[in-house]
């Protein structure tokens, strides 16, 4: 019987503009190793609470997504997850073979290309990476990342146009879920910026969903 493989997952969303190229898919996952100081994903970092996916219901759910280019993992820690994320892309890619990946890293490029086969495989199916711990004291207002020490690697050459666009920060969405909840996602311009919003919409009656990204 093929075993079939699971991924303990945070949060998902359908639609973003602001973390990677184009129009994409965002996948969080549940669980990472590293402590920044400042990480505004606190509630993705222990490696318990997440819900449980399997593999074949994220492709299905990915799959279903006409209007996205690609999808972005981040978390948490997405080489925490590194097989089930490989076996992933492996799923949506043989059904569509253009379908971009770009995951995020607390960990250097150098580190995950020592750090095992598993981390490796899923390098290989980026197209791009951000890597590197989030650093408060270094943080601006960059393309897709949260401080200037995190580098976007390139990692096939579907994106080439990369290096000749403004390095400047892409901004936060706002969305309703079903239910009515609000929920953001997108790199925070300042430091602190998720604790400002968080009590400018309470103040309004309004309580904004915890899942959020990225590292700041
Ligand atoms: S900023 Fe990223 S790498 Fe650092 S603790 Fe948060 S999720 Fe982990």
């Amino acid at each position: 019987m093929t075993e079939v493989i699971r991924l303990s997952v945070a949060r998902t969303l359908d639609r973003c503009t602001v973390l990677g190229p184009g129009t994409r898919a965002v996948l969080w996952v549940q669980g990472c190793p590293l402590r920044c100081r400042g990480c505004v994903a606190a509630e993705t970092l222990p490696f318990e609470g997440g819900t449980d996916r399997t593999v074949p219901e994220l492709a299905d759910w990915l799959c279903g997504l006409p209007d996205v280019e690609g999808v972005t993992l981040s978390g948490g820690e997405p080489f925490s997850q590194a097989a089930g994320l490989a076996a992933l892309l492996d799923a949506v890619r043989a059904r569509r073979p253009d379908f971009s990946a770009m995951a995020y890293s607390g960990l250097r490029y150098e580190a995950l290309r020592r750090g095992g086969a598993d981390r490796r495989a899923l390098l290989r199916r980026l197209d791009l990476l951000v890597d590197g711990p989030y650093v408060a004291a270094l943080h601006g207002s960059l393309r897709w990342r949260g401080s200037s020490n995190q580098r976007l690697v390139a990692l096939t050459d579907r994106y080439p146009d990369l290096r000749s666009e403004p390095d400047t920060g892409a901004g936060i969405e706002v969305s309703v879920e079903p239910g009515g909840a609000l929920s953001w996602a997108g790199v925070p311009p300042t430091p602190g910026f998720r604790a400002g919003l968080e009590a400018h919409l309470a103040e309004r009656g309004f309580v904004l969903h915890t899942q959020a990204r990225r590292d700041t």
